[in-house]
């Protein structure tokens, strides 16, 4: 009966927003959810994404299904944001894209097909990573590994990672995030990422890219950087890819797997088990965000316009790091609070400690998570001088 059937604790991020909106404090800021926001606080529609809806209630002609590695011109598309326009592996016709329900059915996906046709390998992550990697790779019954990515200060750590990721196991799966790193905000150098690459080459492990946040850190290109290089590197490379941020399409459940394979061949081969599995989990995608974001990339105005908007999501979030650096200075807390600027992507590893997250909520209603983990997006650039006077008195 269902009053056999344990409760379990709800997400803790999504407990933070509902005592976020229960907190009757007008001055009160929320820096919990993954989600951009304007300097209104807002998560708009982008303008892009309301005129290729718009052209597409005109020219939709069905809602029969699509197919199950999803909308065709979609695929073609992002395969090219996300490798490059003359990528080696699309010249080779050894890559492909198969549509998922976000970034997270993609690593669902991926999962499912990892624990099918590569068994026996363990999935190692990133320590901190994202928590749904935890518990998504786990429900998929994978063995779940971790490499170390900060110190004890929170602070990022490469020569520990460097030295972990040596100890993998031949074969085994390393996650990696491509960029803006969730939830430090650390993103490793061209280096560090050349140093991986060889332990990755040398081990023969199998990299998976998560790439949720393409243009959030340094541009479309300069994001798939680490990505490209695997890419032109190995035969075998995994990559999920969310549209959720970078086209605002949240809730259209936007995303793909992309595999890159030895040969033609065998990727069709892959492709097939990605179609099989996914036809135990959604059969096939949702249409319209696909359909969406297919309609943005192949028209070079709407292209242009998307590109744009992207453009200004990135720098708010870099002016917003470095504004919060110089309201710190004031109180000889600049040096300390360095690395928020230094970071990418929309999540910070502010350094603050779980008792300092607390008092920031209890006594300035700053909601942020208890890792020390903001959102620099929820920042409010006419207040920097007030979270920063607050910052100084818990750290104080
Ligand atoms: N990976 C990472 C690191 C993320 O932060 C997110 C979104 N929070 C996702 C994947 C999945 O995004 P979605 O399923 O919303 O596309």
């Amino acid at each position: 009966h269902f009053s056999d059937v344990a409760r379990v604790p709800g997400d803790p991020i999504l407990g933070l927003l509902d005592a976020y909106r229960a907190d009757p404090n007008p001055a009160k800021l929320d820096l919990g959810v993954g989600v951009y926001k304007d300097a209104l606080g807002l998560t708009p529609i982008p303008k892009a994404v309301k005129q290729a809806e718009q052209r597409l209630i005109e020219s939709e002609k069905t809602k029969s299904y699509i197919g199950g590695h999803g909308d065709t011109l979609f695929g073609e598309q992002l395969l090219k944001l996300v490798l490059g326009e003359g990528s080696p592996a699309l010249v080779d016709n050894r890559a492909g894209c198969t549509q998922t329900p976000g970034g997270t059915g993609a690593l669902r996906l991926v999962g499912d097909f990892i624990a099918k046709c590569l068994p026996g390998r363990s999935l190692w992550l990133s320590d901190p990573t994202w928590p749904i990697h935890e518990t998504l790779f786990t429900a998929a019954r994978l063995k779940v590994e971790h490499y170390p990515y900060v110190d004890s200060q929170n602070r990022l750590d490469v020569p520990a990672m460097l030295a972990a990721m040596e100890r993998i196991p031949s074969g085994d799966v390393v996650l990696l995030h491509a960029c803006c790193h969730n939830p430090t905000g650390y993103d490793l150098t061209q280096d560090d990422w050349r140093q991986v690459l060889d332990i990755v080459r040398t081990r023969e492990l199998l990299p998976l890219f998560d790439f949720a946040y393409q243009g959030f850190g340094d541009g479309l290109d300069e994001d798939a950087w680490a990505v490209r290089l695997f890419v032109e590197a190995l035969p075998e490379v995994l990559i999920t890819s969310s549209c959720s941020k970078n086209f605002g399409l949240y809730r259209e459940r936007t995303g793909a797997l992309i595999a890159v394979t030895a040969d033609g061949d065998s990727l069709i081969d892959v492709r097939s088990q990605f179609a099989s599995v996914a036809r135990n989990l959604w059969s096939t995608p949702p249409s319209h965000g696909a359909a969406v974001v297919g309609t943005i990339l192949a028209n070079s105005e709407l292209r242009q316009l998307w590109q744009q908007e992207v453009a200004a999501k990135r720098e708010r979030i870099a002016a917003l790091r470095q504004g919060l650096v110089e309201a710190l200075a004031p109180h000889g807390l600049a040096e300390r609070f360095a690395h928020i600027a230094e970071q990418r992507g929309m999540f910070s590893y502010t350094g603050l400690t779980a008792d300092q997250v607390l008092r920031l909520r209890r006594e300035d209603a700053v909601y942020l998570v208890e890792s020390g983990r903001a959102n620099i997006a929820g920042l409010d650039a006419a207040r920097l001088d007030q979270l920063a006077a607050a910052i100084a008195r818990v750290v104080g």
